[in-house]
């Protein structure tokens, strides 16, 4: 693989680069997880005076949305043209159409360096990985980075194809997480601890597959927990569960390992979250390990009064200032969201250089899983 980060000074200098970025943020917000660690790798191509396109996908578009083309603003990626530019101080030049030729011209014979391109999933080709697209795309640049580590799961144009028509690097954010997610994958320092909780199970089966071995506590919560309750024939009322995980869940649940909640938070018959003694006990947990990953919240952390769950964790996590040598690597969409919420509420929580939180949900649990990444793949 090659990056950015290898780059000599001046190779750059004046040359155009097509920048795929993940813009797959629900609000907008200056201290998004993703859109800051975007940052570095867009610093460094300014700082090397390059121009840059930037392009992103935003949500997942249905099939009649794409046939009708109505180009939501729900979707669109404008509002990020002013969150980049008060970051970098200077203008972020949106383009809200897809001819491009016109882009392309637009671009060089334009002052401004930075562009951002409407979401690309507005083009159907993007999702099929479509050869005539990236050849579109590549028309507009001279190199493409891709620092979109949360999308590189998926074969996708602007990911996959891409790389066949110009010459491809990894951005800084890419090299992070590999150089982190890498070492976890090979060599988790024992004991190792997983955290699972949030809403599906399956999408996390291939996680604890892999690392079924190799870790000694596997902590519970959320619908995953439900679902182990489930299995059990236990009383969960209308509990989020998942019972396709049930005939999976029944050949682990007799193991040592397996650790569920031991007091629950109930409301209209369904357990919405963990209880203060599970917290508790999984701190005690999380206390003694030199390896955490970490993926789901504990409750429905969203609604007031099932969040405790998910901040005694934040909590436990926070504590392990005082080890240092602790690897912490957590993620998820929604895990990060709850993130975003401890931390307005706890201003002393930093993020010390022993925890980790990734940009991706999906992607990093296919990454830690060992599953083929065709994003990462292409880069080489
Ligand atoms: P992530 O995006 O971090 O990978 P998931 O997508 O798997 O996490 O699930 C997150 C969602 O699961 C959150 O919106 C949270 O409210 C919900 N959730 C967690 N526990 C429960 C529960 N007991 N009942 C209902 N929803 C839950
Ligand atoms: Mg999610």
């Amino acid at each position: 693989m090659k990056f950015l980060s290898d780059f000599k000074k001046g190779i750059i200098k004046d040359k155009i680069c097509l920048l795929r970025l993940d813009l797959n943020i629900d609000e907008i917000n200056p201290d998004d997880w993703r859109f800051r660690n975007s940052l570095p790798t867009l610093f460094f191509l300014l700082k090397h005076k390059t121009k840059i396109v930037i392009i992103s996908h935003r949500r997942r578009l249905n099939a009649s949305f794409l046939k009708s083309r109505i180009r939501s603003s729900k979707f669109s990626l404008k509002p990020f043209a002013d969150l980049f530019s008060q970051q970098i101080k200077q203008p972020v030049i949106f383009i809200n159409h897809f001819n491009f030729p016109k882009i392309k011209k637009q671009i060089r014979n334009s002052k401004n360096s930075v562009f951002l391109l409407e979401n690309i999933r507005f083009l159907a080709g993007e999702e099929k990985n479509n050869k005539k697209l990236a050849k579109q795309l590549a028309s507009l640049a001279d190199f493409y980075v891709n620092d979109a580590f949360s999308a590189s799961h998926r074969a996708h144009a602007s990911i996959v194809a891409i790389t066949k028509y110009l010459p491809a690097y990894a951005g800084f954010q890419i090299k992070k997480e590999l150089n982190i997610l890498k070492q976890v994958r090979k060599n988790p320092k024992k004991p190792l601890t997983i955290i699972l909780g949030g809403a599906k199970i399956s999408e996390k089966i291939d996680l604890l597959k892999y690392f079924w071995n190799k870790a000694d506590n596997i902590l519970l919560g959320g619908g995953p927990a439900n679902t182990f309750f489930k299995a059990k024939n236990w009383p969960i009322g209308n509990s989020l569960t998942e019972d396709a995980a049930i005939p999976f869940i029944k050949k682990i649940i007799n193991s040592p390992k397996i650790r569920l909640p031991i007091d629950t938070q109930i409301k209209d018959r369904r357990i919405l979250d963990i209880g203060p003694e599970t917290v508790k006990r999984y701190a005690f947990i999380i206390k003694q390990s030199k390896t955490i990953i970490w993926n789901g919240p504990m409750g429905l952390f969203e609604k007031k009064g099932f969040e405790k769950g998910t901040f005694g964790i934040w909590q436990a996590i926070m504590n392990m200032k005082q080890n240092r040598q602790t690897q912490i690597i957590i993620g998820g969409g929604e895990t990060i969201a709850s993130f975003q919420k401890f931390k307005s509420q706890n201003s002393k929580f930093k993020i010390h250089r022993n925890i980790f939180i990734s940009t991706g949900g999906g992607a990093m649990l296919a990454y830690l899983a060992g599953k083929k990444m065709p994003g990462l793949t292409a880069l080489h």
